[in-house]
């Protein structure tokens, strides 16, 4: 039997299991699908460029733009979730920044992530489970922190990052090489982490060779998406930019239809982590998104 001939029999017995289940308990067949306890949003470091263009090609040549920079902190039962690890905590100590991007940046980290866990009585060996959305310098910064924590990454980010040409990528390995030696679950698409639909992986290729986002399904809030750099700042979302050094062209478009498809199926908001004006209408730690 082909295929799709079993798969069309599958759809059309589950069809009359469905019909049969919804007459009796609504919904009963459904997956078990839950949603996570609560997000702390964590100021992981901001940046600024003299010229956003090369986030936005020919677009706003010469304009200056400021950045934000967040980790996220899921909590999910007993199990703690970290997406992204902003810039280094080193940074904090040069107040007046320190230089970045072959000179097209600026970046400071005001709080660390370290005391703003410490604030939330969080040691970094608590965490439970890590992913990055890749692995440039203002994600990764404090990666070396987390290396109880089982570590979520797509098979070809993972293959560029401690592959002998991480350079190649703009990928910095001594920021995150003891990683190397996490639990680690390599990935080749999506993933479901907890099966229960509350946190999802989402491969959005494009800015760099594996590039994830986060689908996050908080219980009053509803679903979030957390964009990672699948896009920088709204207009750049709006009329779907693609900034010059991102890996490849092709994916990043791609990569955002796939999410203004699926915000639209889920009645989902973007987070878009680079976004200053955005990120400062979401709460930050110790407070939470519920
Ligand atoms: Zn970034």
């Amino acid at each position: 039997m082909s295929y799709s001939s079993v798969t069309s029999i599958c759809r059309f017995a589950s069809t009359v299991m469905s019909a049969v289940i919804l007459a009796g308990a609504a919904y009963a067949a459904d997956p078990p699908r839950r949603t996570v306890d609560r997000m702390y949003v964590l100021e992981c470091g901001e940046s600024k460029t003299n010229d956003v263009s090369n986030w936005s090609p020919g677009v706003n040549v010469g304009v200056s733009r400021e950045f934000s920079d967040n980790c996220y902190l899921i909590k999910h039962g007993e199990s703690l979730f970290l997406w992204d690890s902003g810039m280094s905590d080193a940074i904090a100590a040069k107040p007046e920044g320190v230089s970045a991007g072959g000179g097209i940046l600026t970046l400071w980290v005001r709080k660390t992530l370290a005391s703003q866990l410490q604030q939330l009585s969080i040691a970094p060996t608590d965490i439970t489970h890590v992913a990055l959305s890749h692995f440039h310098g203002d994600h990764v910064g404090n990666a070396n922190l987390f290396t109880a924590a089982t570590l979520y990454i797509q098979e070809p980010e993972y293959d560029a990052a401690f592959g002998p040409d991480a350079a190649k990528f703009n990928f910095g390995p001594a920021l995150y090489e003891k990683l190397r030696g996490n639990p680690t679950v390599k990935l080749n698409g999506d993933k479901d982490v907890f099966g229960d639909g509350s946190v999802v992986i989402l491969s959005t290729p494009g800015h760099t060779p594996g590039h994830q986002s986060l689908q996050v399904r908080l219980p009053k809030r509803g679903v979030v998406v957390l964009s990672g750099d699948m896009v920088h700042f709204e207009d750049n979302w709006i009329n779907r930019r693609v900034p010059a050094r991102n890996f490849n062209k092709e994916q990043s478009v791609a990569s955002m239809e796939r999410i203004a498809t699926l915000l639209t199926a889920e009645h989902a908001e973007l987070w878009i982590n680079h976004d200053k004006a955005q990120s400062a209408r979401v709460p930050k730690a110790p407070d939470y998104v519920e």
